[in-house]
């Protein structure tokens, strides 16, 4: 709408920096972001957290890429797009020639809008003719998705943020959400303190929601997965496994009974490090809670068990009777604003759109028809396998938008070296990311404020984003540049607006089936899976599980120790996460000044007993060394952390902090274990 003074305009988006899904109002003028004024978004009310109120001026930095780059010597030159399009689809159909089109690889960004991944993938599949794409939710929720298809049959939220406000009882694993989902962390601390919510919470650091908490414990980490199955064990033997339900909605239920023998809650307690007394306290809270959800993240996921860790909370609920009804359920938080939709969306080897298989005959050839292409039956390579894939010379060429793998992707010293041994490689992105410097052309995409389309949210929320900006110096929006580089490799992709391109995508998607722009107008949301007449499940399962007789299945798991343990060499373990104040690696949010400067540097977080023991204080240098990189840096000493824990925020100006971690992955799903790093210290003379 323009405003009475006619270069003010106010404009409907959805903020970009993470699950929560809040949605506002952004006043601009010219280019100028006057303000945020949040209205009544489904997610967020009127509320906003720092980097959604403050953290958009990235859109007008002047780091921004405003042409596409084509590489010359050991350089970049400025090229016009119909040069630099043209040399990718050359590059590509001359690869895709010589050695095949699984030699190529596609990586979508889960910042991206539903629509621009929606088109990544078409054109890995159908033009390219490969299901070698992925998405970044193989570096944080991969894991969580897999537990839950493995149980109770959709890969999401199984509730909305609403009914964990509503629960009697939390349990937060592994998720620092005060600072990574800090508006839906507002709704627990109100509840909390206001309304007599019970609050529980596992991690190995003391984050604000710990100190808040009722009960705070910290399991050994890598160890989570005991203390889950102990408990569910423990709901059995003593009664409190809720039998009448599991009878009616469960399946193999023996087989989890017998699975459970070893899981005693002495065994937890000596597995996890934790006071038997405060295991079963915690256990007695969770069986006579009424009403209960779990929320968890990276904490779990980026394990070498985090599937069968996501598995075991699944388990557990199934166990107490807690899904089917309001104000219970399994909450996996979403980094990224994206990481569902680009999950949804088929960016991902196995799954075309809504988690239909490519391995199924019926499926693809519903796609084949529409898309007027043969396609590929073969499963493709994740992003990590493209990493290997490459090293093996399999694959040749990769394109990749708005993904700064380097910087995400763990063992970044690896990952570097697959990029510099492809034969090509093109990047897509708003800025020059590290990933940048290795690519053979760069093209600048447009963020959320310069572009149309939809988010999906952690709570499986789809909404609207309106352009806001023109898109900056010659820089567009993702789904143009992908029907640009379509169109010259054969394809005939006549999208004008990404409404026709949600059109396309649910008349082939059941999930999505009722979806469209005209019902996601302004502030109407919808929460799949949307039927074909409009309706949504804001809560899922509550006329049984996904499955085809609608029951949940439990799914027996077995204990593995973690890949990287402490050593007399590597002796302390090192975790990461986020800060309140920045967005991941931080190639946004370090872009925001005011941001900036309220948190400039990086630190390790060093426990007061490790400071003591190496007698160093807070602003000391020194070198973290793990058996994959090393990296210098200054010293925080605090309570958050104890023992020989170390921890590292994820932002970083200096280099990623995935210098450090290394290749192990999750058994199931191949989401690096961030999580299980162990690093020596090295204390350096300068202060
Ligand atoms: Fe944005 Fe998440 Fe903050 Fe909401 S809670 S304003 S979605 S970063």
């Amino acid at each position: 709408a323009t405003m009475r003074e006619e270069r003010i305009k106010k404009t409907k988006t959805v903020c970009t920096y993470c699950g929560v899904g809040c949605s506002y109002d952004v006043w601009t003028k010219d280019r100028k972001i006057l303000k945020i004024e949040p209205l009544h978004g489904d997610a967020n009310a009127i509320s906003t957290c720092v980097k959604g109120k403050f953290g958009w001026d990235y859109v007008n930095h002047k780091d921004r890429l405003r042409k596409p780059l084509i590489r010359e010597g050991s350089g970049f030159r400025e090229a016009e797009w119909e040069e630099a399009l043209t040399l990718v689809a050359r590059r590509l159909g001359e690869i895709k020639k010589e050695s095949g089109p699984d030699s190529i690889g596609v990586v979508v960004s889960s910042k991206t809008t539903n629509e621009d991944g929606y088109l990544m993938q078409k054109l890995a599949r159908a033009v390219i003719g490969t299901n070698n794409v992925d998405n970044c939710s193989r570096y944080c929720q991969s894991p969580a998705t897999a537990g839950l298809f493995r149980t109770v049959g959709y890969g999401g939220d199984s509730g909305s943020i609403e009914d964990i406000a509503q629960s009697k009882l939390v349990l937060i694993v592994g998720s620092n959400t005060a600072e990574s989902h800090p508006v839906l962390a507002t709704r627990v601390k109100r509840a909390h303190k206001l309304f007599g919510q019970r609050l529980i919470v596992a991690d190995p650091r003391e984050h604000e929601m710990a100190t808040r908490a009722d009960i705070h414990f910290r399991p050994k980490p890598g160890s989570d997965l005991v203390w889950l199955c102990a408990f569910s064990r423990y709901m059995f033997d003593h009664g409190y496994a809720k039998t009448d339900f599991i009878a009616q909605h469960v399946n193999y239920v023996e087989e989890y009974r017998k699975s459970l023998e070893p899981f005693t809650m002495e065994f937890a307690a000596k597995q996890c490090n934790v006071p038997i007394e405060t295991l079963t306290a915690v256990a007695e809270e969770i069986a006579h809670a009424e009403t209960m959800c779990v929320l968890w993240a990276m904490g779990i996921t980026q394990h070498v068990m985090g599937s069968d860790s996501s598995t075991a909370i699944s388990n557990l609920l199934l166990t107490t009777g807690n899904y089917m009804r309001p104000g219970c359920g399994a909450y996996p938080l979403r980094g990224h604003n994206n990481v569902q939709g680009a999950s949804d969306m088929g960016a991902m080897p196995n799954n075309f759109p809504g988690y239909q298989p490519v391995t199924n005959d019926e499926v693809r050839s519903k796609f084949e028809k529409t898309w007027s292409v043969t396609l590929p039956a073969k499963v493709g390579l994740d992003n990590h396998q493209m990493v290997d894939g490459v090293y093996d010379g399999t694959l040749r060429a990769m394109y990749l938008a708005g993904e700064d793998m380097i910087s995400a992707d763990s063992n970044a010293n690896h990952v570097a070296g697959a990029f510099e041994k492809l034969d090509f490689f093109v990047v897509q992105d708003i800025f020059f990311t590290e990933t940048c410097r290795y690519a053979d052309v760069v093209l600048p995409g447009a963020p959320a404020l310069e572009k149309d389309g939809t988010f999906t949210s952690t709570e499986r929320r789809i909404q609207r984003l309106y352009q806001a900006l023109p898109e900056l110096g010659d820089a567009r929006a993702d789904w143009k540049i992908t029907q640009d580089i379509a169109n010259r490799m054969g394809g005939n992709w006549n999208y004008t607006h990404p409404s026709e391109i949600m059109a396309e995508m649910a008349s082939l998607t059941p999930l999505y089936a009722g979806a469209s722009f005209e019902r996601l107008e302004n502030y109407n949301t919808l929460q799949w899976p949307v039927h074909p007449d409009g309706t949504d499940e804001p809560i899922l399962y509550v006329n049984g599980f996904n499955f085809a007789d609608k029951k949940a299945r439990f799914f027996p798991l077995q204990f593995r120790e973690p890949s990287d343990e402490p050593s007399v060499e590597f002796d302390l373990f090192l975790n990461n996460g986020r800060q309140l104040e920045h967005f991941h690696e931080g190639n946004m949010t370090h872009r925001v000044a005011g941001i900036h400067e309220e948190t400039p540097e990086r630190y390790v977080e060093v426990s007061e007993e490790l400071a003591q023991e190496r007698q160093i204080e807070s602003g000391q240098w020194v070198r973290l060394t793990s058996r994959y990189g090393s990296l210098r840096i200054k010293v925080l000493v605090t309570a958050r952390v104890v023992g020989k824990q170390v921890y590292l925020p994820l932002a970083s100006e200096e280099g990623p902090v995935n210098v450090l971690t290394g290749s192990h992955t999750d058994s199931a799903t191949d989401t690096p274990a961030y999580k299980e790093t162990v690093v020596k210290m090295q204390v350096l003379p300068e202060r």
